[in-house]
């Protein structure tokens, strides 16, 4: 029995409603289906479901399990897409929705500011398949005009970037990409599922690594590709289910669970990023606050057009380099020195020697990844325990 949301419903009430489904027991919160395959009734209704399988049926748990589909319509529900496929992690997402679509000869223009795992899919695992990547300053609308050619099949941009976190104008460059027929995937993970509304603003396809805020706890990885019914069921959907990126129930289920509080979690994660932020600009031992909620951001206006709210994620240039944001990291007490984002326990990491590490001097530099760079990701605690912990690791570094 699938609950029958509607579409009028508000985000917050469809993050919580959409996709359930209920067994015979009707049972309230939603039942993992530990189970990679399914019993038919007869030879004759396997043979059925093989030709052709209903949105309750299922085969195997690589091609789709109850769980999983629970997760996938209430993530496409929240996001107003027509339909998702999830992923074991927010790379295979990346990596199903770009290589399912493409094929040698293919053209993809791709901003520059990158997640480093994206970065590789684009710069070293496309290309060896004969596709082309050309990479511009996604702030640039004349860039992204310039690298559109007839033969350009896709585009690829994260709508807020890391660590940097650069904005890259959602309506003006899908206008650009749709004028030569390239479909436009965003990874949206900095925007979170809450504050964007990236397929709105003209998006085909949208991507999340669900390990950051739909977790938002720091226990599983996932990742799900949305798009149109076309997209999924005939693009991403057989290239996944054959090459074993599947979601496991097991991690979809607490992702589902998840999805209840997300709006919740990133509303104060992001009211707190946005006390932080003013806290701390202007701050002895800090050279820039980058933050799209400050004024100070070059895409301030950008980010309030685009954006409900500007995000979770601080971006903090400490003076005197890398060993001052290591005095700075190595004082805190709250905030954990860890490489995840999104969660409820506030993170802080160090680009230039962990995430970024395999870029070079050069590419950093053009990217603003300067060696005294610190990237805050905010969680659930007090805000004015972080600003103190803050405050405090600054006067003694
Ligand atoms: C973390 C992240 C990914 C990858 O997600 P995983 O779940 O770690 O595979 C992709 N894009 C962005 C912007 C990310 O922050």
């Amino acid at each position: 029995m699938k609950d029958n949301a509607r579409k009028s419903w508000s985000k917050r009430t469809r993050a919580v409603h959409s996709g359930t489904r209920r067994s015979q027991y009707g049972e309230l919160s939603e039942a993992m289906f530990l189970t990679q395959g399914f019993v038919y009734d007869s030879a004759e209704a396997a043979e059925a479901r093989f030709i052709e399988a209903g949105p309750d049926e299922f085969i195997y748990a690589r091609y789709g399990n109850p769980t999983v589909a629970m997760f996938e319509d209430r993530i496409a529900a929240l996001e107003g897409a027509e339909a998702a496929f999830a992923t074991a992690s927010g790379m295979a997402a990346v990596n199903g929705a770009l290589v399912s679509m493409l094929r040698a000869g293919d053209h993809v223009v791709s901003s520059r500011a990158l997640f480093g795992s994206c970065l590789y899919i684009l710069e070293d695992v496309l290309t060896r398949y004969g596709v082309e990547v050309t990479f511009v300053d996604g702030t640039d609308l004349d860039a992204w005009r310039a690298a559109m050619r007839p033969d350009t099949k896709a585009v690829f941009f994260e709508s807020l970037s890391n660590p940097t976190l650069e904005m890259i104008d959602i309506e003006a460059v899908s206008a650009i990409a749709h004028e030569v027929g390239a479909t436009v995937i965003c990874d949206n993970v900095f925007s979170t599922p809450v504050f964007g509304d990236a397929i709105g603003q003209g998006a085909d396809v949208v991507v999340y690594s669900a390990t950051k805020h739909i977790d938002g706890q720091g226990r599983c990885l996932g990742g799900v590709i949305l798009g149109t019914e076309q997209f999924i069921r005939k693009t991403v959907e057989p290239y996944l289910k054959h090459t074993g990126g599947a979601m496991s129930p097991f991690n979809a289920w607490v992702m589902l669970k998840s999805l209840e509080t997300v709006d919740l979690r990133c509303r104060a994660q992001a009211a707190s990023a946005q006390a932080i932020a003013e806290a701390l600009e202007g701050a002895a031992g800090l050279t820039r606050v980058i933050y799209p909620g400050l004024a100070s951001h070059p895409q301030h206006d950008l980010a309030r057009r685009q954006l409900e709210e500007p995000g979770t994620v601080i971006a903090l240039e400490v003076a005197g380099g890398q060993a001052a944001a290591f005095r700075v990291l190595n004082a805190l007490e709250i905030i954990k020195i860890s490489n995840n984002l999104g969660d409820a326990k506030s993170i802080v990491t160090h680009p230039t020697t962990t995430t970024h590490q395999r870029l070079t001097d050069e590419q950093r530099a053009e990217l603003g990844i300067t060696p005294g760079l610190i990237r805050l990701s905010v969680g659930l605690e007090d805000p004015a325990d972080l600003i103190a912990d803050l405050k405090g690791a600054l006067a003694l570094a």
